[in-house]
């Protein structure tokens, strides 16, 4: 009998943005002449750039014949885009790294939620709240977060993350924690951390022998330069933590599929006898059992992010998506809202008037604007009572979506 892995059947089925979209179908077929801006899913709308675009017609044509032709690539990635990340990436910033700890892949989901199967089953796990699901719900899968009531799981720790602690979670007491899951800059809130922050979290870590899972999905968004674009800026970080990065958000690469991670040497896991593991072997050992690599097109075309025009033209896409944070910044707090996030990345986390639920105002403002927002509780309890607005919207769609709430707001 081939029997179900039952930690599947745990899993919290209503899937956030599939409960969205069900609400607005159902509002367009009862309004069939109204239509609908999203400013919901996390998703880009620019185009990739042209560096990228002429490396892909490159290595497309490199493929086309048997010259030049590149089958199975190294499980790590190739060296040219390894080389190309350490250099823009790491040295550019003072961060010395080997090259064979960078391990590319295929986008940062893969590897945020693949990165737990080398941990043993009973560790405990941190994580911010709210937080990007993929960290809590893969270790469900494999049996480490205990039952589910009241919006949470029994063994994870959640650290709240609201305007009362001005977004900044505090250092679990009393619990051990082993994993700590970190995200910054921060999907869903947009807010940062300083540098001065997360050494209190690497030192954490270094003292109670934690491991760091560190999520910069959003570090070219930064805007403010006293603010950490890595974990390993911070001293000793090379000791606890992994680092995971994408050009998802960065270069539009949410349909190229292309990312990477950083294990360094040093970090290791300890087994019940008192032996030290390095991570490195682990994940190396993982990764060339189970994945084969990305694709070679997907990596010439992650390489020529780091060409001058590249950096140009990526930096000009992520100038244009931060025009839409802050032209939503100034009218949303100019209706009265209360916004956080929005400065160093391109997410507002908006408190949602007179306490009401955060499903709640989803729906009035989808039936009273025609705007589609992300219900914050939809990312964990902490969420509550808030929503969450993406500015990776084109120009047109966010300045119509901004008049329309405005409209709303001032019909009140
Ligand atoms: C979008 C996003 C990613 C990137 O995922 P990819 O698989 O690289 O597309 C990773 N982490 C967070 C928090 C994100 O929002």
């Amino acid at each position: 009998m081939a029997l179900v892995n039952i930690h599947f059947l745990n899993l919290q089925d209503n899937y956030l943005f599939a409960d969205i979209a069900k609400k607005v179908n159902a509002f367009k077929v009862t309004h069939p002449q109204s239509d609908v801006i999203s400013l919901g899913i996390g998703d880009v709308s620019q185009p990739l750039c042209p560096a990228v675009v002429k490396a892909m017609h490159k290595a497309v044509d490199e493929l086309a014949t048997s010259d030049t032709f590149h089958g199975y690539g190294p499980e790590q990635g190739y060296p040219f885009l390894r080389e190309a990340i350490l250099k823009n990436d790491y040295l550019a910033r003072g961060i010395h790294l080997d090259i064979d700890e960078i391990f590319i892949n295929d986008g940062a989901k893969s590897d945020t939620g693949n990165f737990q199967e080398i941990l043993h089953w009973d560790n405990f796990i941190g994580v911010t709240d709210p937080i990007y699901p993929v960290y809590i719900d893969s270790n469900v899968m494999i049996g480490r977060c205990g039952t589910f009531a009241d919006g949470k799981w029994s063994n994870v720790v959640y650290m709240p993350c609201t305007a009362e602690n001005d977004f900044v979670p505090e250092i679990p007491k009393g619990r051990h924690v082993d994993v700590i899951y970190l995200c910054y800059p921060n999907n869903p809130t947009g807010t940062v951390v300083s540098r001065q922050e997360l050494r209190k979290w690497v030192n954490y870590a270094l003292k109670n022998d934690a491991l760091i899972l560190y999520d910069a999905a959003y570090e070219a968004y930064i805007q403010d330069p006293a603010i950490p674009h890595s974990i390993y800026e911070i001293r000793g970080a090379r000791r606890c933590a992994i680092e995971f990065r994408s050009y998802s958000k960065t270069a539009g690469f949410t349909g190229v599929r292309c990312g990477y991670t950083i294990v360094p040497h040093e970090v290791t896991l300890a087994t019940f006898e008192g032996e030290r593991i390095p991570v490195h072997q682990l994940w190396n050992r993982r990764q060339c059992t189970k994945f084969n690599g990305a694709s070679y097109i997907s990596q010439r075309a992650a390489e020529a992010i780091y060409t001058p025009e590249g950096k140009q033209q990526v930096q000009a896409t992520i100038s244009y998506y931060m025009q839409n944070a802050h032209k939503m910044l100034t009218v949303l707090k100019s209706l009265g809202y209360e916004c956080y996030g929005g400065e160093n990345a391109p997410y507002i986390w908006m408190r949602t008037p007179g306490g009401t639920g955060s499903w709640t105002f989803f729906e009035e403002l989808l039936y009273g604007a025609n705007v589609v927002c992300t219900p914050g509780v939809g990312f964990g309890p902490s969420g509550e009572g808030y929503v969450r607005f993406t500015a990776f919207g084109s120009h047109e769609t966010t300045d119509e979506a901004l008049r329309r709430i405005a409209n709303w707001k001032n019909q009140q």
